[in-house]
């Protein structure tokens, strides 16, 4: 990425970043890891409704990356690998940060972030314009050492990008599965990076989560799937968004290009940080199989089964931050609201997140917590339910509060036990977004919810 993490356009309809990290603490989705110790820039803990969202995310990236397809499968790659792994792909010499310092505020900057303007006249974007130091540069590996005895140590790195694993087992896979070319591989996993300026919450970290698709195509046919790839995952991401026309592709200049890619594009979101990467389309050639078949020995070739052709496969790669799309549909779904009740002091928060990825599907609540019959229905209600989601019971503080309660954290329904339950069997279903109102019978609100919270 190379602009700068500063909003570019003033944009009131952008909701700020502290709304969503406060939000994040107070309902138990983000916290801050160590906190009891003062915290660790650059690293975040999941909570109870974060893990959810978490695992609804990633799941459907699974269903629709490998299930949806025939030709790709999956893999889970170890954290460690062999440290030859990272001379291979260029990272030991290469991964670095250029990074320069404030001689006034002391802040520092990548220099890939800074404004043209600022870089140019080498002055600091804050407000006190201080003179700039020269660049120092920073490798982002995160170095750690295998083996307990000293002099036997051997160093390696924890992976500073996660599709590394990819490619050493793709020849594994080809053998093992019945994959042809054209095939592809995915994989969703932990990287961890050495990120000189870890800001924005969890838009830059040091520990985060990637997931990635490496397509292997015969070199004939790369512009076809390199476009098909670029379509779909736009698709993909326009499909959860609210704010579909936040979404855009930016290709990258001649300038920025890796030496053996002919087109790279990264889809960019816009949110109060401007516009920035979530996800990087990626035309990588030959090169990651061709460079691990050099430094390991092994020949990484591929033989077509009919023609008898022998040649390194050429990739287009898909990466996307697992914890870039956490915070981007966050900032997408968070809304504010005036009270319906009128009081100033009550604000509706609601997120508006796509129901196949609300941490919590559904809510059952009685109407009244101290009538018997309404809290034993409602309680059978909930327990056949969560046989097939995520639902939660609540009797606490009157009906509104609780419906609160659920739309700040996403719940896209809420069922209500009432009176008229106890008569005829049906209860009442709140949607979220509309707080429109239907009566259904029990037996038919399993059937509805599903319909409407998985995914298709
Ligand atoms: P950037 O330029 O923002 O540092 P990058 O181009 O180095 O990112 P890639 O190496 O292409 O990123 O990684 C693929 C994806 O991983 C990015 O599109 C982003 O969603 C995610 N990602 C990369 N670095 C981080 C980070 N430090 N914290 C969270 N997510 C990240």
């Amino acid at each position: 990425m190379t602009q700068t993490e500063k909003p570019e356009v003033e944009d009131i309809t952008l909701v700020p970043l502290e709304k969503v990290v406060s939000l994040c603490k107070r309902r138990g989705f983000v916290y801050p890891n160590s906190e009891i110790y003062g915290g660790v820039a650059g690293i975040y803990d999941f909570g109870p409704l974060g893990v959810e969202l978490r695992n609804n995310i990633r799941r459907y990236w699974w269903w629709s990356m490998v299930q949806q397809h025939d030709n790709v499968v999956g893999i889970e790659g170890a954290i460690i690998t062999h440290p030859r792994v990272w001379e291979a792909s260029g990272h030991v010499e290469n991964f670095v940060d250029r990074l320069v310092e404030c001689k006034k505020c002391k802040q520092r900057f990548r220099v890939d972030h800074l404004p043209p303007e600022n870089l140019e006249r080498n002055i600091c974007p804050n407000k006190d314009h201080g003179e700039l130091s020269e660049p120092r540069t920073f490798n982002l590996l995160m170095e750690t050492y295998l083996g307990v005895i000293e002099g036997d140590r051997m160093k390696t790195y924890l992976r500073g990008e996660a599709c590394q694993n990819i490619y050493l087992d793709y020849d594994n896979v080809l053998k093992s599965s019945r994959m042809q070319v054209p095939f592809g591989i995915c994989q969703i996993g932990k990287a961890f990076r050495n990120e000189v300026t870890p800001r924005n919450f969890l838009f830059r970290q040091r520990e985060f989560e990637q997931w990635d698709l490496q397509f292997f195509v015969h070199p004939n046919e790369m512009e076809k799937w390199f476009e098909f790839w670029k379509g779909y995952r736009f698709n993909w991401y326009q499909s959860i968004l609210n704010h579909k026309d936040r979404l855009r592709f930016r290709e990258h200049g001649p300038d920025e290009l890796a030496h053996y890619a002919k087109a790279a594009f990264d889809i960019e979101y816009q949110t109060v940080l401007g516009w920035q990467e979530w996800e990087g389309i990626h035309w990588r050639q030959d090169w990651d199989l061709s460079r691990h078949s050099q430094y390991s020995g092994q020949d990484l070739g591929y033989t077509d089964p009919i023609t008898r052709e022998r040649y390194i496969p050429w990739i287009v790669e898909t990466s996307g931050g697992v914890d870039r799309t956490f915070l981007n549909l966050l900032l997408d779904a968070y809304e504010e609201q005036p009270d319906p009740s009128g009081r100033e002091s009550e604000i509706r928060t609601i997120l508006h997140l796509h129901p196949w990825l609300a941490p919590v599907k559904v809510a059952v609540l009685p109407l009244q917590k101290n009538k018997e019959e309404l809290v034993t229905t409602a309680k059978d209600i909930h327990a056949n339910l969560k046989r097939f989601m995520v639902s939660q019971y609540d009797d606490i503080q009157n009906i509104g509060r609780r419906y609160r309660r659920q739309d700040e954290i996403g719940t896209p329904y809420c069922v209500t036990v009432d009176f008229q339950t106890l008569e005829d069997q049906t209860v009442t279903v709140r949607e979220r977004d509309t707080t429109s109102q239907i009566r259904l019978p029990i037996n038919e609100l399993v059937g509805y919810l599903l319909e409407r919270v998985t995914w298709k």
